[in-house]
């Protein structure tokens, strides 16, 4: 009886080692399926580009270009939509990447692409008062850039304004219309006048 049992004991080892075989084997298997997957990947990848290429959509003649303008310091969004320019009609969304900073388009379709560009300034819909020598300037940001244009000019003489004024317009005091910023002016020229 323990003879038998200790036959069938080594018959289950067996069993299990070459079950272990079989797994093995299985993986020897898989590994190979797997390196020959790998060595097959470049021409699986070669088959799929050309499918990419016809999927990868190009600027149609009759797209629209839209410039989104995201200003930093007031947090507003404009856009403004012109005719594809002819330099991008006909290129791939990577053909454009090689001209336009890649981050910078956020559309893309055969019709429209958009560009999205991030301004670290107030957009033109804000003017903003500055000292300038001898007096104070009232600028007004262009679309779509951070360069400013100076609206209008006053002079002040020294000593109009008070401290806490000229450090405010030292940073640039920010109006919401035009108006504003020249009731804004002309208060501080008469103050100038009166002293
Ligand atoms: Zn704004």
């Amino acid at each position: 009886m323990k003879e038998t049992h200790t036959i069938r004991k080594d018959g289950v080892r067996f069993f299990m080692k070459k079950k272990w075989i079989v797994v093995g084997v299985f993986f020897l298997l898989c590994a190979a399926a797997g390196a020959y997957a790998a060595v097959q990947a470049p021409d699986i990848s070669l088959e799929v580009q050309p499918a990419d290429a016809a999927d990868g959509e190009y600027i149609a003649l009759s797209a629209k270009l839209t410039y989104r303008y995201q200003y930093l310091l007031c947090a507003h969004v404009l856009e403004e939509t012109e005719d594809m320019p002819a330099a991008y009609v006909g290129s791939t969304r990577q053909e454009l990447h090689e001209q336009i900073a890649p981050d910078s388009i956020t559309q893309f379709s055969k019709g429209e692409v958009v560009l999205t560009r991030r301004l670290n300034t107030y957009c033109p819909a804000h003017y903003v008062a500055y000292l300038e020598e001898g007096g104070m300037a009232i600028y007004q940001n262009l679309l779509g850039s951070e360069e400013a244009e100076r609206v209008l000019a006053f002079g002040l003489r020294a000593g109009a304004l008070s401290l806490a004024e000229e450090q405010a317009l030292s940073r640039g005091k920010v109006f919401s219309s035009l108006e504003a910023a020249q009731a804004y002016a002309a208060k501080a020229v008469s103050g100038a006048e009166a002293g």
